[in-house]
């Protein structure tokens, strides 16, 4: 593992600026990693790992960084729930754990750094000394990955009886007897022009 520092370099350059909600993503990350007991994450564990998000926010783009899991990797899970948390499985031991910021590290990065400025400086400076404990609450979890969900699935894509449009992974539904793509099924989040 590499040092904060050295970790929050690297945050800074793929997120575009260094902030508070990068270094509480990186603590969230080594936290986990920590707790599962995984040392080389982006090497020799990097098939042992899949990272649940549920925020799309700054502490996000910090994850993967620590997990090397990402979105193009099928190792980074998007689940738009809007809290500060994430889920972290090792495939391997057969165990994950879910962690959530918690809204006291805030107030208490206040406490901890009056003299500064700015909230997101005082949080940036409390956030790399507050222990682990402060900042997340653990909670050991399961989680039923299926084998459509594994980096390195391999299944023929099949064509939406609808728009004929390739969907991969098993993510096509059954309606009326033939396999349609979740736009096509009712889950569609754009309206095509009149041409
Ligand atoms: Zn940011
Ligand atoms: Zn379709």
């Amino acid at each position: 593992m590499k040092t904060l520092p050295e970790y929050e370099q690297l945050a800074a350059a793929a997120h575009g600026h260094l902030c508070a909600g990068q270094i509480l993503g990186l603590r969230m990350a080594l936290y986990g990693m920590r707790l599962l007991g995984l040392e080389d994450p982006e090497g020799a564990d990097r098939k042992r790992l899949i990272t649940y998000v549920e925020i799309d926010r700054c502490a996000t783009d910090a994850i993967p960084i620590v997990t090397g899991c990402r979105l193009g990797k099928r190792a980074l899970k998007f689940r738009d729930f809007g809290k500060m948390a994430a889920t972290f499985c090792d495939l391997q031991e057969g165990r994950a754990v879910r962690l959530v910021a918690l809204d006291s590290a805030r107030q208490r990065a206040r406490e901890l750094h009056p003299e500064l400025p700015s909230k997101n400086l005082q949080q940036m400076a409390a956030y790399r000394e507050m222990p682990d404990e402060e900042l997340f609450e653990a909670q050991w979890v399961q989680v039923a990955i299926g084998p459509e969900d594994l980096p390195g699935y391999k299944a023929p894509a099949v064509a939406c009886a609808r728009c004929g449009e390739s969907v991969n992974f098993g993510r096509e539904v059954m309606v009326g007897g033939a396999p349609v793509c979740r736009a096509c099924a009712g889950e569609r989040y754009y309206d095509p022009l009149p041409r």
